[in-house]
């Protein structure tokens, strides 16, 4: 049974006390911000500034974890765009010309079904630090997202130590690096199609979860049907990021475009460069920012890490 959780209010509508509570978590948002962009700035990443429509974005399909209820799309110019569900196809095509290392603060538009507010977890608008590295493979993105995190928690702990205690999380704790590794298909064996819940629960430290089906993007072994991608999960929360090695060879691309039935038409500029050879081995993720904050903060529902909060069902003035 999910448990009864109280929803972010609108700023118009928070009490003095309410209003004190924010300005912390807006505090431990600017400074995470500041931290990981610096993090990736000083490491020589290139930083780009996002897009909101596009013709194409991410499918979103399959994904096991996908629950979306509306897909956006409005015609400009006598051309049909998108709003953006995440940059991934502009990172690949970005990652393998111009940017070697690349970030990007990215809108992400994903009108979730409206249950799914009660989750706590789930907004229908959120910011993800979403990175790529070319030529780079899933131990160097664990290596780097681990730097980050270890990085802006020890910051935390020092320049928003009255704001953590202010919310009640002075018991944050710096993770140990490197984080643990488990394959989905352990969980799924030992715990069920449950392992999600309780995984969250049993961790004490951050895990990474290996081995999902979904997106035509992330890297599968067809040999094996293994797939060289990767979850973050937090203990006591649940996941922070997701991410991939990715796919470039056209062969595979064309033919997890078939299997899963993806609009190849929407995908032409991706499929033309790997069949160029132009398409470049690259992997990366993105973070969810609502989400990380609001595992540093113990809020019980994202949006209350947004000022605007975009809650499944929910649309307000602002
Ligand atoms: N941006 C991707 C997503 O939202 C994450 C990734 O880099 O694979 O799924
Ligand atoms: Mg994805």
């Amino acid at each position: 049974m999910q448990e009864l959780i109280l929803l972010p209010k609108p700023l118009d509508q928070l009490t003095d006390p309410e209003i004190k509570r924010k300005a912390c978590i807006g505090k431990i948002m600017t400074y995470t911000l500041k931290s990981l962009t610096n993090t990736y700035v000083t490491k020589g990443f290139e930083w780009l500034l996002p897009v909101a429509l596009s013709q194409s974005t991410d499918p979103l399909w399959p994904d096991p974890g996908a629950s979306i209820e509306k897909r956006i799309e409005v015609n400009i110019y006598d051309k049909l765009v998108r709003t953006t569900a995440s940059m991934i196809v502009h990172k690949l095509v970005g990652c393998s010309t111009v940017y070697e290392k690349l970030f990007i603060l990215s809108p992400n538009i994903r009108i979730e079904k409206a249950e799914r507010a009660k989750t706590g977890k789930h907004i229908y608008e959120f910011t993800q630090l979403d990175f790529e590295i070319r030529n780079a493979n899933s131990k160097d993105i664990f290596r780097l997202v681990e730097d980050t995190l270890c990085t802006l928690i020890k910051g935390l702990k020092v320049e928003c130590k009255a704001e953590l205690a202010a919310l009640h999380r002075s018991d944050l704790k710096i993770p140990k690096a490197p984080f643990k590794v488990l394959d989905r298909t352990d969980l799924e064996a030992k715990h069920g199609i449950e392992w999600e819940a309780r995984i969250c629960r049993e961790i004490t430290e951050p895990v990474w979860i290996v081995n999902i089906p979904r997106e035509f993007y992330d890297y599968e072994d067809f040999a094996t049907g293994r797939w060289d991608n990767y979850d973050l999960f937090m203990p006591q929360y649940g996941e922070v990021l997701s991410g991939s090695r990715r796919e470039f060879e056209y062969e595979k691309i064309y033919e997890k475009m078939e299997r899963e039935q993806v609009r190849k038409e929407n995908y032409s500029i991706i499929l033309k460069m790997a069949k160029e050879g132009r398409l470049k081995p690259t992997a990366g993720a993105g973070m969810g920012m609502e989400r990380i904050v609001g595992y540093i903060t113990g809020v019980e529902h994202i949006g209350e890490c947004q000022p605007f909060p975009r809650v499944p069902g929910n649309v307000h003035e602002l």
